[in-house]
């Protein structure tokens, strides 16, 4: 958070921590207007309590640009909020709430908890584990859902489509149960020779569910048209489309279980708060530990103990590698050929973003305009933001690191994240408000579809 922070706010920050953190001997309302600030900082006794009771809280922020909000989205990915509405849902732990109202006084937004969606998300990390069906989001296939999907896809179309292991989630190599995590390669391999690649991975982050709906209607698209649609038949039958369904198995299921939950399933460090678990979108061994993550193991930005330590991040590593020899120099100034071939996507939910590398430096990177431009074309079909992650960020500031979307970048010219959510849902009251919006894919799925076959022509 400290991205947000400049001179005036830095001076407030201090205040903030002495009136937040004297909650456990002063559970008093406490209220300052601090000099040439815009509001008052409060400390209520219902603050104070919430903060004893749930290390970790979902904090609402209303805010009043869309540069705010791109500020808070590209360091805090929201648990629920509209930019229409004009809030974000956040959880984030008291720390992390002290700033936000700190910047909040610069910025002229309003910091509070939101002791509903606070009290659901303490009661989500008690539910039991194990559940079969996604409670309450019926539209979302659970990770055994995904998996029958895609290996019927793979039964119906051997022509067409595999599905393939490509490495063990944490679980299964403690032998804790776990998953495979698996690859579905879509092309038509009667077309031989050496095809370009658009390689998607989905839901790297536990519960966001749409990102793997998606990239499985997407499939199912692709060789239900193909034979049928122009588009479609020259696509799979001139490139490979590799789809990484569900990135994150173990933790997922425990999303799936009920628990907002955004780490994979590493319980190696204990926590109080139950949040154990690394990031591993904070893990990638590309400018791993620089910036934009935790050290501590119960933040839910934990990198992890080492660069690509857990072993979805080695997996998903090696199957990059693999889809992308690498065409670069090893200087990081160093751009791929123009001629390059492939697309490489990393799909979240939820944000309303297209973001092209660098997310650890303000500085363009190599290939710069040409990820612009492909960004902003696929921007163009799903109607979000096109920015790249330091855009709209003070030029100091730190960045977020060691990501699907920059450690890719360094084998290819294209690479892209692409956090993704309703945008005509039927009903927005709801369904623009949560990482998993009740059903809205059927409203979602098809500028997706076109925003993604857009990506065939890079
Ligand atoms: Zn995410």
């Amino acid at each position: 958070m400290r991205r947000f922070t400049n001179g005036p706010a830095l001076s407030l920050i201090l205040s903030a921590s002495l009136l937040l953190g004297a909650c456990s001997q002063t559970p008093q309302p406490v209220a300052a207007t601090p000099p040439g600030g815009t509001g008052s900082l409060v400390a209520s006794a219902d603050e104070c309590r919430t903060f004893e009771q749930n290390p970790v809280v979902v904090s609402r922020i209303d805010f009043r640009t869309q540069r705010d909000w791109l500020d808070i989205v590209k360091t805090f990915e929201p648990v629920g909020g509209s930019l229409e509405e004009g809030f974000v849902l956040l959880d984030v732990g008291k720390a992390d709430f002290e700033r936000l109202r700190v910047t909040g006084l610069t910025r002229g937004w309003t910091v509070q908890i939101d002791a509903r969606e606070t009290q659901r998300h303490s009661a989500s990390l008690k539910n039991p584990l194990g559940a079969l069906s996604i409670n309450g989001y019926s539209c979302y296939r659970t990770v055994e859902e995904t998996y029958t999907s895609a290996q019927n896809l793979a039964a119906q179309y051997p022509n067409l489509a595999s599905w393939s292991s490509f490495g063990s989630s944490w679980l299964k190599t403690k032998g804790r149960g776990g998953y495979d995590m698996n690859v579905l390669k879509l092309t038509n391999r009667s077309v031989t020779g050496t095809k370009p690649r658009l390689l998607i991975t989905a839901s790297i982050h536990a519960r966001e569910y749409t990102p793997a709906e998606l990239a499985t209607r997407f499939a199912e698209y692709l060789l239900a048209n193909y034979g049928r649609d122009a588009d479609v038949t020259w696509m799979l039958d001139t490139q490979e489309v590799w789809l990484v369904l569900q990135s994150n198995p173990d933790g997922r299921k425990k999303a799936e279980a009920g628990a907002s939950w955004r780490k994979n399933a590493n319980d190696t460090q204990a926590c109080g708060n139950g949040l154990f678990g690394a990031d591993l979108n904070r893990n990638f061994n590309y400018a791993w530990g620089t910036g934009g993550s935790s050290t501590d193991p119960c933040n839910e930005t934990y990198r992890g103990v080492g660069a690509a330590s857990e072993p979805e991040t080695q997996n998903l590593q090696t199957l990059i590698r693999d889809a992308f020899p690498d065409s670069r120099g090893p200087a990081r100034t160093d751009a791929a050929p123009a001629s390059t071939p492939g697309v490489y996507i990393d799909i979240h939910s939820y944000s309303k973003l297209v973001l092209w590398p660098w997310g650890d430096t303000s500085t363009v990177a190599p290939n710069g305009a040409a990820l612009q431009s492909l960004g902003r074309k696929l921007a163009y079909f799903n109607g979000y933001t096109p920015s790249s992650p330091s855009a709209c960020t003070p030029p100091a500031a730190p960045r977020t690191t060691s990501r699907t979307g920059s450690w890719a970048s360094r084998r290819t010219p294209s690479s892209w994240a692409t956090p993704s959510s309703s945008r005509a849902a039927p009903s927005p009251a709801r369904s623009s408000r949560r990482t998993r919006p009740p059903c809205c894919t059927p409203c979602v799925w098809p500028a997706h579809r076109t925003s993604w076959a857009a990506a065939r022509t890079a």
